[in-house]
């Protein structure tokens, strides 16, 4: 595969230097591992010697880091694992796999369930060879996958792209093949709040869409149930924009000119016709109102500034527990 890298693209050290590294992040998959590994190592394989897969298993419950030793075992030149000390989740799970892709490396991201084939990484790295430097995976169909998922999916990349400065493309994973410009580039967002789509979309460069159909798992359960997406949406909205906050103080400025121009009118009724004493419906309406508007505007707040709280604690992102990585 040496022959791929055209002027742009460092020669390799020697002839043993990895050029490419499948990065799949793990967790609680012992029942898919064993199917996919075969299939990985043998499109690993097939596009050459410099070609390595690295595991990250986040904090798994079951037999997945077993698994993996057996898989660096079998092929300790190839293969590399990293166990993380707890579950720190599938955003910080890649990061950490970046972190340890050997310097020039291009990386392919996929999944540990199957869903992104593996067999469709070669024509991947054939865009990549063409001169993109970021080839992303694209979802024509999304098998096995709920209606509420797919539609909640939807609206999310609504919501996102309407508010976001930087365009997430729609219907992509995490599926996607980054040269060593972009996973430099990303290697140096430490931001503890992420959201990869996002981050990966932000570092730019030259980026190719490629379709495929998202196959079903191969085994297991799905670790996002809605609750933890609805978070990374949180995340994704609010690690990429500030909208909500320009909302809050739109939605303050309409409600206080309401108020004033409803103020006027009381003024004015009760000069032309007295004060009866009446409108207790219309006062605790207002109150109501705006003590929500106001609690409304301070959990957007609130929002912001936890995050902005968690980046300034400066902890690292992952902790690694235990590495067996390639010589
Ligand atoms: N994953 C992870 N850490 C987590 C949750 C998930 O590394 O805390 C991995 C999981 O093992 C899988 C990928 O992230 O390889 C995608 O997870 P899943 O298939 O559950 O999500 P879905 O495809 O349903 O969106
Ligand atoms: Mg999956």
């Amino acid at each position: 595969m040496h022959d791929a890298h055209d002027a742009n693209k460092a020669p390799p050290a020697s002839p043993a230097a990895v050029d490419l590294v499948l990065l799949v992040a793990a967790r609680d998959e012992a029942a898919s591992l064993p199917l996919l590994h075969p299939r990985l190592l043998a499109v690993a394989e097939g596009l050459g010697p410099g070609v390595r897969l690295l595991y990250v298993d986040d904090g798994s419950r079951d037999a997945t880091w077993d698994l993996l030793q057996g898989f660096v075992a079998g092929a300790p030149d190839r293969v590399g694992a990293l166990r993380l000390s707890r579950n720190f989740g599938k955003e910080l799970a890649l990061t950490a796999g970046l972190d340890h892709v050997p310097e020039g490396a291009a990386v392919v991201v996929l999944d540990a369930d199957g869903q992104d084939p593996p067999e469709l990484v070669p024509a991947l790295v054939a865009r990549w060879r063409a001169g993109a430097e970021v080839v992303y995976g694209r979802r024509t169909r999304r098998e096995g996958e709920p209606w509420l998922k797919r539609a909640t999916a939807a609206a999310f990349y609504r919501v996102i792209n309407a508010l976001s400065d930087t365009p997430i493309p729609r219907d992509t994973g995490d599926f996607r093949l980054l040269g060593p410009r972009a996973v430099a580039a990303l290697r140096g967002l430490r931001e503890r709040q992420r959201f990869m789509k996002g981050l990966f979309a932000w570092v730019g460069f030259r980026a190719e869409a490629f379709d495929y159909e998202r196959a079903p798992r191969l085994a297991g359960t799905s670790k996002f149930n809605y609750w933890r997406l609805w978070n990374l949406a949180l995340e994704g909205i609010t690690g990429f924009s500030t909208v909500p906050l320009r909302v809050a103080t739109y939605v303050g400025l309409v409600s206080a000119a309401g108020a004033f121009v409803y103020g006027l009118w009381i003024i004015l009724k009760t000069l032309l016709w007295g004060d009866p004493v009446a409108g207790w419906p219309s006062l605790m309406v207002a109150v109501a109102f705006l003590g929500g508007l106001q609690l409304m505007a301070l959990g957007i707040i609130g929002e912001y500034l936890g995050r902005l709280y968690l980046e300034a604690k400066q902890r690292p992102l992952y902790l690694v527990d235990e590495a067996r990585l390639p010589p």
